[in-house]
């Protein structure tokens, strides 16, 4: 008798202390599960990191439940174009992109990369942080560190050092090759040997993504190269930022997209992202100066500046490119964002500047005054010089997904370009809600399913049982970029719980102490 009442008891504990089903159940949720189906009403059960159960009515015990009483429930977003890894060591956080719902962030675009990546991978990984990481393996890096910023064709021992790199750049888990054609040493690259690196990537499983050659005058011969590199070596081919600069060219978007549809038809898996912003953001050097005049280095440039022939050449050409091209025709179009020479330049524009050095404002003295920047150390700039409609053709092309070009922020510190704080939103806010150019769910497949199915991220993006637990959970009635080119540094509205990994890593307005970020490597990781 007293055995058989110890044994109840013992039995009742045992149920008393058995864990719930579920860590964590997320409760009437209107759930846009990221391959663009019509959003379903539905609960959501995750264990440990992964989502265990979907279904209308979840009622098991769980650990934690959050009642999000109608509001979004979408996969975390994945952002294909990133320069966090500025930021990811000082605010590993991340909370300029946490805040909108971005859940994994992909690093090494435009040709430059960490090399070699493994190193930086295990100091990513020893940093607890809030998102995931990975990255691309940069063209631009590996010529410069082969080759230098030298304008000439790579010898063919050369070529093939590159390519033992991008070998070892995929095996160290790079998702691809990305390059940066417009950027110096890139600029150097011919067609063919950028096709021989990406044949390699390639191989490996992995995608190119370029940041092209030209964006403004050569757009579309660019396009065109870029979707050479993917038919040629064959492999994925991405348009990074695609977009269209200077006000002479606007409108060849639709030439663009034409190539793009061409080539999808014949079966060259051709894609591109964007940031849904009509300004640009570079180095002041790379957007206004002409590339061969940065052969070298900067010693060679600054060389070159000081030489009164050559000077009048670069500054004839910058001033072309402030009338033309990324200037926007008018200096005032040119924002300097963080110079570290001078940081009370951030916020001031080309014109501002020279009118500051004593300069009636002319476009030859705002190349005087671009010059000058460059040659005491440089800024950063925001560049006004893209139409809102190449935007919304370009955003509304199935085969465009959604990515920043941003970085990880430090809250106040210089005046950045607003896509830091805002891509994701402001396409759900502005360019769903109130344009209606997209729907819900279509946006929310092109920052989730879509980046995942291009990086081969076979277990996120999508909100499906024995999925990674990344999601966003937002108020499609209120998500909004609150962050302006004025006033950059302010977080995005509506989004009300981020999860990563299946931790909450935001609710109630505020980032919690959980940091459960991962690096996710590519397919040829060893
Ligand atoms: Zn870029």
């Amino acid at each position: 008798m007293r055995r058989a009442v110890l044994l109840m008891l013992l039995a009742s504990s045992a149920l008393a202390a058995q864990p719930p089903g579920y860590d964590l159940v997320l409760r009437n949720g209107r759930i846009v599960d990221g391959t663009g189906s019509p959003w379903y009403r539905a609960d959501v059960a995750i264990k440990g990191d992964t989502i265990v159960r979907i279904a209308p009515a979840i009622t098991e015990g769980a650990a934690r439940t959050i009642d999000v009483n109608g509001l979004v429930v979408a996969p975390g977003f994945i952002d294909i174009h990133t320069h966090a890894r500025r930021g990811i060591f000082e605010v590993p956080t991340a909370d300029n992109y946490v805040r909108q719902g971005v859940t994994t962030l992909i690093e090494g675009p435009d040709g430059g990369s960490p090399l070699p990546l493994r190193p930086f991978f295990e100091k990513v990984a020893a940093r607890r942080i809030t998102p995931n990481f990975a990255s691309f393996i940069g063209q631009g890096t590996i010529r410069g560190a082969v080759i230098g910023d030298a304008d000439r064709k790579a010898t063919a021992d050369e070529l093939e050092k590159m390519r033992d790199l991008v070998r070892q750049g995929m095996e160290d888990g790079a998702f691809g090759l990305s390059s940066g054609l417009f950027y110096v040493p890139g600029a150097f690259t011919p067609t063919d040997e950028v096709v021989e690196l990406a044949r390699v990537a390639g191989r490996m499983g992995g995608i190119y993504i370029s940041h092209m050659r030209d964006e403004a005058r050569g757009v579309v011969d660019s396009v065109r190269e870029t979707i050479a590199v993917g038919e040629r070596g064959g492999l994925p081919t991405q348009v990074t930022h695609h977009k269209v600069i200077g006000k002479m060219y606007w409108g060849r978007s639709a030439d663009t997209l034409k190539l793009i549809d061409e080539a999808r038809a014949r079966g060259v898996d051709a894609t591109i992202d964007q940031y849904p912003y009509t300004a640009s953001s570079t180095s002041i050097a790379a957007a206004l100066l002409p590339a061969w005049a940065q052969e070298g280095g900067r010693e060679q440039l600054l060389k070159r500046l000081d030489n009164p022939d050559t000077r009048e050449k670069i500054k004839a050409e910058a001033a072309g490119l402030i009338r033309n091209e990324r200037g926007g025709g008018d200096p005032r179009n040119v924002v300097a964002s963080s110079c570290r020479f001078d940081p009370s330049l951030a916020g001031k524009n080309l014109a501002e500047i020279t009118t500051k050095r004593g300069l009636p404002v002319t476009i030859e003295n705002a190349a005087e005054t671009a010059m000058w920047i460059v040659m005491e150390g440089g800024c950063s700039g925001i560049f006004h010089a893209i139409s809102e409609e190449d935007l919304q053709r370009i955003l509304v092309h199935p085969a465009t997904m959604i990515g920043s070009d941003g970085e990880i922020t430090l809250f106040g510190r210089n005046v950045p370009h607003p896509r830091s704080y805002g891509t994701f939103v402001r396409v759900l806010g502005r360019y769903v809600r109130e344009l209606k150019l997209l729907t819900l769910e279509t946006a929310v497949q092109k920052m989730s399913a879509f980046p995942a199915q291009r990086l081969g991220l076979a277990d996120r993006g999508v909100l499906k049982q024995g999925m990674k637990a990344d999601i966003a959970v937002f108020d499609a009635a209120r998500v909004a970029d609150t962050a302006t080119f004025e006033k950059p540094h302010s977080y995005a509205a509506g989004v009300s719980t981020v999860v990563v990994n299946g931790e909450v890593v935001f609710e109630n307005g505020a980032m919690t102490p959980a940091r459960p970020g991962r690096v996710l490597y590519g397919p040829s990781r060893k």
